[in-house]
């Protein structure tokens, strides 16, 4: 077993993880970054990477993928180490001032601190209910759009009320042979204006709007969907054909593991001083969605912000010889 030594390990490789690579990396501190996907990002690779962001500082507009890629060649010239594809399952005080963290596939980080960036938690889709359910998952059903060319051409049908279902309806609209959207009352919980873009293209005869219906069974076989059998409150069923299914009914959000690191909650987040993002367990920091405090917006920017306080905060736990003197990144630089 190959035991890493490091400064800082970052639990979570969001958005916010990410930067506090950067922000660390400018106050000379190296990092591990641990997280339970295979792939960097968090929520926006995860949930909604071609949507566009219209709240990063900057920039007018960016799509969520775009973000992530430009926040990783920002934190690369600091060499972080990746774990991915293995949730960390175990946090241990080792010594006065040093943590071991060992991720689900074996992995072994020691640091001098740790950064909590697990966004939701480890997170999950809700799962429909359906016989079967696991021949068809990551073949023909879905519960996350990585890539919207894949369903260019298919028959796709949505199931869901909220933002996700509707955005992608009228996105897939474009695209797709055919989009049903399943939905088991005539009112959905969206923005009003996507809303009445999914109403206008139904009006149109490009989405097909299966209400008030809800998921009862699948056909198909060797994971390929052909059809999905739906039904209404009274039990009549109705037979809609379907390459692709995507549930969106949001997601679970499950603390998982670190609950049981002895940090003090609040509602599954981590109650952190505001000034310096510490949690109840002095050297264990969390920041970005997990982290809360009153007043707390759960923005991208505000995890921007708490990952810069949380870095000069570790800084002279990890340096007490050093003098830290604040700098902007125009005088520092940062490394080629
Ligand atoms: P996350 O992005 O949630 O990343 C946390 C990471 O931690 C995940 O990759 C997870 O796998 C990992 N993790 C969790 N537990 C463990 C564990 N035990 N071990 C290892 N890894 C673990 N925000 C905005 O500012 N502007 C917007 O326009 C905007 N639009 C959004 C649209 C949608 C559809 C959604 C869902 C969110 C949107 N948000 C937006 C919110 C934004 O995505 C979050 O605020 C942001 O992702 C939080 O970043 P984070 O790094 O704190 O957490």
């Amino acid at each position: 077993m190959t035991v890493h030594h490091t400064d800082v390990a970052i639990v979570g490789a969001g958005p916010v993880g990410l930067f506090a690579v950067f922000e660390l990396g400018m106050l000379g501190l190296r990092c591990h970054v641990m997280d339970a996907l295979s792939a960097a990002g968090g929520q926006c690779v995860a949930l909604y990477p071609e949507k566009p962001i219209y709240d990063i500082p900057g920039y007018p507009v960016v799509e969520a993928q775009q973000l992530i890629d430009r926040l990783a060649e920002q934190a690369a010239p600091f060499e972080p180490v990746y774990h991915l594809g293995h949730p960390v399952t175990h946090l241990e005080a080792i010594g006065e001032d040093r943590w071991r963290l060992t991720n689900a596939g074996g992995a072994v980080v020691e640091a001098g601190a740790v950064m909590i960036a697990a966004g939701v938690g480890a997170f999950g889709p809700h799962r429909p209910p359906l016989a079967g359910l696991a021949e068809y998952e990551g073949k023909s059903i879905f519960y996350l759009v990585e890539r919207r060319e894949a369903f260019r051409g298919k028959r796709v049908v949505i199931a869901g009320g909220g933002d996700s279902a509707i955005d992608w309806a009228i996105s897939l609209a474009e695209i797709a042979a055919s989009v049903a959207v399943v939905h088991r009352r005539d009112k959905f919980r969206a923005a009003p204006e996507s809303e009445r873009r999914l109403w206008a293209l139904a009006a149109e005869g490009r989405i097909e709007m299966v209400i008030p219906y809800q998921l009862a069974g699948l056909q198909g076989s060797g994971g390929q969907l052909e059809a999905v059998i739906v039904q209404t409150l009274k039990g009549e069923n109705r037979t809609v054909p379907a390459d692709i299914l995507l549930p969106f009914f949001g997601l679970s959000m499950d603390l998982g593991p670190i609950a049981e690191w002895g940090l003090t909650l609040e509602n599954k987040h981590i109650a952190v001083d505001q000034a310096t993002c510490m949690t109840s367990r002095p050297g264990l920091f969390a920041i970005g969605d997990i982290a809360t405090y009153p007043g707390k917006l759960k923005l991208i920017l505000t995890g921007f912000s708490e990952a810069a306080m949380a870095a000069h905060a570790i800084h002279p736990r990890l340096r007490p010889d050093e003098v830290l003197r604040f700098e902007h990144s125009t005088t520092k630089g940062v490394p080629v």
